[in-house]
């Protein structure tokens, strides 16, 4: 019974063999799937897959590596995405300071549109924060996000960031960086994280976990995630499973 909270099983990366990728997920235990589509080309592609597939859901959004592309009507296009049954958040929005394909100020406006709108529809966000903590828990307080929560989307902040996020109605996600033997932070935030806050995702094709590092990433990875969470936390692995689960189901209705 686990939960992939954030995958882009949509990529061109599984353009082979999407169909088993997705079986071999099933297999693995893997119940449920939220696929995120974050900009003009992705988001019809994981509409499509979410209406093909009863387990699995999308969030639809702008990323802010995108978001200098994003015009006025791309937003009403969002709002109106909203309505469909299997659109569970917004996302995945946020800033990201570290590719910085877009003017921070234009990653800013966008961030702060799609927060509005999640407020105005009723929706919880996921956020992506790549080195730029402080901007994003700032704009998440300045926007009142903690009127619809969300998810922090792989983690990779400091346990001050996360508690501000947690009191924000936040939850915490993690991924393949959890499994990494030099990866000291996120371990860390994971073991104060509390279990009704915590997230589990694979954001395949990227960041892989430890033995597969480097490769193409799927969600049935999201079992060795599960795994290291299960480590770090001291629990048996399906009571990882079975938590995150339920907190997936009590944030984004995907029952
Ligand atoms: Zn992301
Ligand atoms: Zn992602």
């Amino acid at each position: 019974m686990l939960t992939d909270s954030h995958a882009h099983l949509n990529a061109p990366e599984f353009d082979e063999d999407r169909e088993e990728t997705i079986a071999r997920a099933r297999e693995a235990g893997v119940t449920r799937i939220v696929n995120i589509g974050f900009n003009r080309e992705t988001i019809p592609t994981s509409l499509k897959l979410a209406e093909a597939y009863d387990f699995i859901w999308t969030a639809v959004g702008w990323h802010p590596q995108d978001a200098k592309d994003m015009l006025p009507e791309d937003l009403d296009w969002i709002e109106e995405l909203c309505k469909h049954e299997k659109v569970v958040a917004i996302g995945e929005i946020g800033l990201d300071y570290y590719w910085d394909t877009s003017p921070k100020e234009v990653q800013d406006r966008v961030f702060r549109e799609q927060i509005r709108l999640a407020r105005k529809v009723g929706k919880p966000i996921i956020i992506h924060d790549r080195d730029a903590h402080h901007d994003v828990v700032e704009t998440l307080k300045q926007e009142k996000a903690a009127e619809v929560g969300g998810i922090m989307h792989c983690f990779s902040g400091s346990w001050e960031t996360a508690k501000l996020c947690l009191d924000m109605n936040f939850y915490i996600s993690f991924g393949g960086p959890v499994t990494f033997k030099n990866a000291r932070q996120p371990k860390e935030v994971l073991a104060q994280v509390p279990l009704d806050r915590l997230l589990l995702e694979t954001d395949s094709p990227y960041l892989t976990p430890h033995p597969f590092r480097g490769k193409r990433n799927e969600s049935a990875h999201v079992r060795l995630v599960a795994e290291a969470a299960a480590e770090i936390k001291g629990l048996p692995v399906e009571e990882i499973a079975r938590i995150t689960t339920e907190n997936a189901i009590r944030l984004l209705g995907i029952n």
